[in-house]
C-alpha cells in the first residue's frame, strides 16, 4: 500500500511514522508513506498556498493551484483508488472504514489548514471525505496520522501475530478484554485465576465473556 500525504506543515506528522509498528512497517516495506510539503507547488513569486477568503471574514483558506498541481502531479504517475479529504464534515472514522482502506492499492490524503481548503479541490478532487470525531483540530494533519496509523496496522505482516489485529477492539462489533502481564500480584490486587491456568479453551471462552460483558456495560448500541 501506498498513502501519500499532502499537508502545509508535513513536519507534525514525523514523529507519528518514525517510531515503532508504523515505522517498522515502512522500513520493512509493508507500506510507504510519502509526507508532501505543499510549499513545494507553491505559486507566484511569493510562494504562496494560502490566501484570504472571498467574501471576508477571519481565517486563510488553502489555495486550489498548489493542491491541484500537487494531486495532478501524483494521478500523472500512478492510480489512486481514493482521495481523502480530512474534514470535520466527513463521515466519522471507524474500524469499518479502516478496513476498507487497508485494502487499497494507492491513496491520497489532503490536509487542510486555517480554514480549510478552496470549496473546487473538493468539489472536483476528492472522492472521500473523513472525519475522526466531532471537533474542530488545527489542521488535518493529526488526522491523516490517526487514520493512517489505524490503517496501517491492518496491513498483513504489520503486528507480528497476524491475529492480534482481529481481536482488537470493534472488529467483530466488541470491545478487547482485559489484559494482563507480570507481576501475577500486585499489592495483593491479583490477576484473574484462569489467565494463569494454561487451559487455552477455558482463557478464551474467558476472554469472549469479558468482550460481551465490557460492550454491554460500556458500547450496548454495538449488539444491536
Ligand atoms: N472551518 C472548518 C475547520 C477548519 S480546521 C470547519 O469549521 O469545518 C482546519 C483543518 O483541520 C480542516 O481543513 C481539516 O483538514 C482539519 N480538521 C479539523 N478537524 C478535523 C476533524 N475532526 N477530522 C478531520 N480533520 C479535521
Amino acid at each position: 500500500m501506498r498513502i501519500d500525504i499532502i499537508s502545509a506543515v508535513p513536519e507534525l506528522m514525523h514523529s507519528a511514522f518514525g517510531h515503532s509498528i508504523l515505522k517498522r512497517a515502512i522500513a520493512n516495506g509493508l507500506v510507504e508513506v510519502n509526507l508532501i510539503n505543499l510549499r513545494d507547488y507553491a505559486v507566484g513569486n511569493k510562494k504562496q498556498i494560502d490566501d484570504y477568503a472571498f467574501g471576508g471574514g477571519a481565517g486563510m483558506v488553502l489555495m486550489i493551484e498548489p493542491i491541484a498541481a500537487c494531486i495532478n502531479r501524483l494521478k500523472a504517475e500512478r492510480h489512486y483508488d481514493e482521495v481523502i479529504y480530512m474534514s470535520p464534515d466527513g463521515e466519522l472514522l471507524n474500524q469499518k472504514i479502516c478496513n476498507q482502506l487497508s485494502l487499497l492499492q494507492n491513496i491520497i490524503i489532503l490536509c487542510g489548514h486555517y480554514k480549510g481548503v478552496d470549496e473546487r479541490i473538493r468539489q472536483h478532487f476528492i472522492t472521500r471525505e473523513i472525519s475522526i470525531g466531532d471537533y474542530v483540530l488545527s489542521g488535518g494533519e493529526l488526522a491523516a496520522a490517526v487514520v493512517s496509523d489505524a490503517v496501517i496496522r491492518l496491513l498483513p505482516g504489520v503486528l507480528n501475530d497476524e491475529t492480534s489485529a482481529l481481536s482488537d477492539s470493534f472488529q467483530d462489533n466488541l470491545l478487547a478484554p482485559p489484559v494482563f502481564t507480570r507481576p501475577a500480584e500486585f499489592s495483593g490486587w491479583e490477576v484473574p485465576k484462569i489467565l494463569l491456568s494454561g487451559h487455552s479453551a477455558n482463557i478464551e471462552k474467558w476472554r469472549h465473556e469479558q468482550s460481551l460483558e465490557r460492550t454491554r456495560q460500556r458500547r450496548p448500541d454495538l449488539l444491536k
